[in-house]
């Protein structure tokens, strides 16, 4: 018996294709070669590899042995093949029983002296593995990930030598179980006083899934709002609460599978490069706009970003995914996240406030206001100004604001009205369900026609009006859009009129 045939997993954007580690002995000097890694990684795999089947008390058989794995053209990165690699070389030399390895698939990094180490992308592998019928090994350390996904057997091991004993029937291994899930309490619009208008785009957004831009000076509770966003969210279905988390499973920074199924809310500094936006890499990695997926990206500041990394946004804004192009390969992500853009009306952040403290002029205005392109502006659906609040608004004894609880009960009854009609968020809407969905009366389309003429507005801006009119309706269980409806949708696209 020389060969041996042990399934694994790479990872390629969220998913985990199959891979197949073939192990063939035979004769002739002794040496090792991998077949299908990069070069790099295959240098460090034989070292690990050797070390842990050593340090496990098991022969490194002193024979010509190659490894391949299979197929080729898929991107093999990490640590994650060690295992596989190990058990391959111990069932192909007789050393562990060979016909063991089939009802299997194994995942894991090996340490120095055999110690299985965790490794990333192991939601996804797991969620793939349900639908062989095969059992799943991982380490211990990503076992409560594992064990998110249902309909397959997961069991750990903390070393090589485990694994063995398991295959050889000597020992059985523990079940992997997921954690009790814990909901932060997030931040409540409790806390948010005043700021009506404000208040009612958030509830709008979150009832249609609409994107939003928060235009107001320094320190008036911009940040405050947005991070309100995701609380007023129905729950998260459990396939969206999988998506999302397989995205933080492959990202590099870990998932936390107590919380997998909150909603994200991501908020990066306007310094992040394009990179960390929208993903990339040599070994392509998720942005932020995928670790908001299904959740609320926040971007405060928008005109101090990058305007290239902005411009990336556009396709995903309004697809839901990103495609990142390395070389050859071609990475997909899911990105269907929910935008919160904030900004300052003017570079001093004062324009329009009432101590009249503003002293910028219109060119430096208009200049500023032109570093977010038309394109981008246009895709944000709700615009709305947030005025910073009189001293009296602020006092302790100022009354509170409406509950997140009591929004979020209207957000999700207008939102089943959405997909009762349409099966899809009215943000979600095409152009012909919007055409079917968001008729107006005749004297309202003139008032449209009108708007979208004086405000200088794309077809796409005047889709998106509609759709937002359709959530402002749905929230008053409205059957038709009425004027009223279409008269506020059309407020919250007054900003840049003015210049
Ligand atoms: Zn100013």
């Amino acid at each position: 018996m020389g060969l041996a045939l042990v399934h694994g997993r790479a990872r390629a954007g969220i998913r985990a294709p199959a891979v197949k580690v073939e192990v063939h002995l035979a004769g002739g000097l002794p040496s090792m070669s991998i077949v299908g890694l990069p070069e790099a990684a295959v240098r460090e795999a034989k070292d690990r590899v050797r070390a842990a089947i050593q340090c496990a008390q098991f022969e490194f058989p002193a024979r010509r042995i190659t490894v391949n794995l299979a197929p080729a053209d898929l991107p093999k990165g990490g640590g994650r093949f060690d295992l596989p690699i190990a058990l391959g070389i111990l069932a192909a030399s007789g050393q562990i029983p060979a016909d063991a390895l089939g009802d299997w698939e194994f995942l894991g990094e090996l340490g120095l002296t055999g110690e299985l180490r965790g490794t990333d992308g192991v939601l996804p592998a797991a969620l793939a593995v349900a639908a062989t019928g095969r059992r799943l090994l991982v380490p211990a350390a990503n076992g409560a990930e594992a064990a998110l996904a249902s309909g397959v057997e997961v069991r750990t091991a903390r070393t090589l030598l485990e694994v063995c004993a398991l295959l050889g029937g000597q020992k059985a291994l523990p079940l992997a179980t997921a954690p009790e899930q814990r909901v932060p309490a997030g931040p409540d619009m409790r806390e948010v006083r005043g700021q009506a208008q404000a208040r009612r785009a958030l509830e709008i957004a979150a009832a249609g899934g609409h994107h939003l831009l928060l235009v107001g000076p320094p320190g008036c509770g911009k940040t405050l709002l947005a991070s309100r966003l995701p609380g007023l969210l129905p729950d998260a279905s459990e396939a969206e609460a999988l998506e999302s988390a397989a995205v933080q499973s492959v990202s590099g920074r870990g998932l936390d599978p107590a919380c997998w199924r909150t909603r994200p809310f991501r908020s990066p500094h306007h310094t992040a490069s394009a990179i960390a936006l929208v993903g990339g890499g040599s070994e392509p990695r998720p942005g932020e706009i995928s670790l908001a997926h299904n959740g609320v990206l926040f971007l405060d500041e928008l005109p101090e970003w990058d305007r290239r990394a902005l411009e990336v946004l556009r396709e995903p804004l309004e697809s839901g995914v990103v495609t990142i192009s390395r070389a050859a390969r071609q990475s997909e992500f899911p990105a269907r996240f929910q935008l919160v853009a904030a900004m300052n009306p003017c570079p001093c952040g004062w324009a329009g406030d009432a101590s009249g403290r503003c002293r910028c002029t219109g060119d430096a205005i208009t200049r500023y206001r032109a570093r977010i392109s038309g394109p981008l502006l246009d895709r944000i659906d709700l615009h709305v100004d947030v005025p910073r609040l009189p001293p009296a608004a602020l006092r302790p004894d100022a009354p509170e604001g409406e509950s997140s609880g009591h929004i979020r009960q209207r957000v999700i009854e207008a939102r089943q009205r959405q997909l009762d009609r349409a099966g899809v968020t009215n943000a979600a809407l095409d152009q012909a369900a919007t055409a079917r969905d968001c008729r107006l009366a005749p004297g309202d389309q003139a008032l449209l026609e009108r708007a979208i003429d004086a405000l200088h507005l794309s077809a796409r801006a005047m889709h998106r009006i509609l759709r937002v009119a359709r959530t402002i309706a749905d929230l008053e269980s409205h059957e038709r859009i009425a004027s009223l409806h279409l008269t506020e949708a059309l407020g919250y696209r007054g900003f840049g009129r003015s210049g």
